[in-house]
């Protein structure tokens, strides 16, 4: 992990001015004058540099970073090889669109993905801009393959905002408020969330499981049914992490029926939790997977990965884009995996939290308010028990008042989620978490 200064930038909390300061005031005034409001901001600081685990705003201020971008930057931001390697590609060419002319980097990174994605039969790739647009093609290939029309996904599910990930979305504000009518033919089933289960988590997994087969079954019919979508560990659903035992059970049913699983692993993929997916962790080899997040170091970049006989079963010119696999996101996303390989991103991600955790039950044992501590590697949360954003939202306003970037999850907007980069320095993980501790102290 890294310490000192990264990219330049020293690697601690630096506050000049009140948080948003004068400049970062300033622009969000233009910001408010020329941006649809439609598009929010959670802390309106301003950003001229960033790298390791520090954000840089206009103000000057040094912010510490418990964010990514949302699970983007693993490998931090401008990182070394990415940075080189986006400077040879854009002097090269910048586009060529990969349907009409290629380019060796669109298929370098299509190998690469087959190899690191779980499951041990020959796999194909496609590449697109943005995570919505993998769930959206991983949705045509599983129908066009299976020749059926239903797709099933999960209470708290997050797969984006485009209208038939809007559909496969489980929570209304703000992803869905006025925007129907949304896509049809999707079913939706009670995810195995130990915390919140009615009977208690005992009972979790084999009840969750139940419902889920008896809605396929009787609801929907499983002969009608092209894929099962689902989260390893779901992220804008506030980091729920499957009962134990259920997406393995859940694998092997669909495997009987007919029905191909799919494996949404953008925000959880590339050594976010610890491996290079999270389905690995859970014990089941998804047939698709869908990736974006934190493949190519902040450029954007998305995947659907999967096997050969259901990815090559459409037809020529039924799959694309005219950005999807860009060159240069190709180029980054090259040397974003070959730094967590180099790195072992994946290492870093046990050790973060192997210092995260215990701070973080350490504030559960302290505050009652506190209901579960939970998540995997670098992805952790604490959910607070009250089903409502109240408390969530004053710690993070806290920590962003404070110089340090925390992000809300969670259907009841109950969840404080971190998501430092696997770059962070050791010390500014602790002097995050120090502030996080008197932003509890503050408001609890
Ligand atoms: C962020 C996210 C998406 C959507 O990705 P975009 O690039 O924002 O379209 C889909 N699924 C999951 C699990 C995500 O976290």
């Amino acid at each position: 992990m890294t310490t000192g200064t990264s990219q330049g930038i020293e690697q601690r909390r630096v506050l000049r001015t009140e948080i948003p300061g004068p400049r970062s005031r300033e622009l969000h005034a233009r910001k408010v004058a020329a941006v649809a409001s439609g598009v929010g901001t959670t802390l309106p600081a301003y950003v001229v540099r960033a790298g390791g685990g520090i954000v840089v705003d206009v103000d000057d201020n040094h912010l510490i970073d418990f964010g990514s971008g949302i699970a983007v930057t693993n490998v931090g931001n401008s990182a070394p090889r990415v940075v080189d390697a986006v400077r040879a590609q854009v002097e090269d060419f910048t586009h060529t669109c990969f349907m009409i002319t290629p380019y060796e980097g669109y298929v370098a990174v299509a190998e690469r993905l087959n190899q690191l994605t779980p499951g041990d039969f020959e796999k194909r790739t496609a590449l697109f801009n943005s995570g919505a647009e993998a769930v959206e093609n991983a949705v045509k290939i599983a129908r066009h393959h299976t020749g059926r029309s239903a797709v099933v996904a999960f209470d708290h599910a997050y797969h984006g905002r485009t209208n038939l990930t809007m559909a496969l979305t489980a929570k209304n504000m703000p992803y869905k408020q006025g925007f129907g009518p949304f896509a049809g033919e999707v079913y939706r089933v009670p995810m195995a969330y130990p915390y919140r289960w009615p009977s208690g988590s005992a009972t979790c997994a084999d009840e969750a499981f139940e419902a889920f087969t008896t809605t396929v079954r009787v609801q929907v019919g499983s002969d009608n049914v092209a894929a099962v979508i689902v989260e390893p560990i779901q992220g804008e659903g506030g980091f729920i992490v499957p009962a134990p035992g259920f997406l393995q059970r859940v694998a092997d049913w669909c495997t009987a029926e007919g029905i191909l699983l799919i494996a949404d692993e953008i925000q959880t993929g590339f050594c976010r939790t610890g491996d290079w997916f999270a389905s690995t962790h859970e014990g089941f080899v998804p047939d698709l997977i869908t990736t974006a997040k934190g493949i190519a170091g902040g450029l954007p970049l998305a995947a659907v990965t999967g096997r050969a006989e259901l990815m090559d079963s459409v037809h020529v010119g039924g799959l694309g884009g005219t950005y999807g696999g860009n060159p240069i996101a190709c180029a980054a996303a090259l040397a974003a995996i070959d730094t967590m390989q180099a790195d072992d991103l994946c290492g870093t991600a046990r050790r973060i939290e192997s210092i995260m955790r215990p701070r973080l039950a350490a504030l559960a044992a302290k505050y009652d308010q506190v209901g579960e501590v939970r998540g995997r590697g670098a992805m952790l949360a604490i959910e607070f028990a009250e089903p409502n954003s109240a408390l969530a939202s004053a710690v993070s306003a806290a920590c962003h008042r404070t110089g340090l970037i925390t992000l809300t999850a969670g259907t009841f907007g109950n969840v404080l989620r971190f998501l430092p980069p696997l770059v962070i320095g050791q010390d500014l993980l602790t002097e995050g978490l120090d502030i996080l501790d008197a932003a509890f102290e503050e408001v609890l």
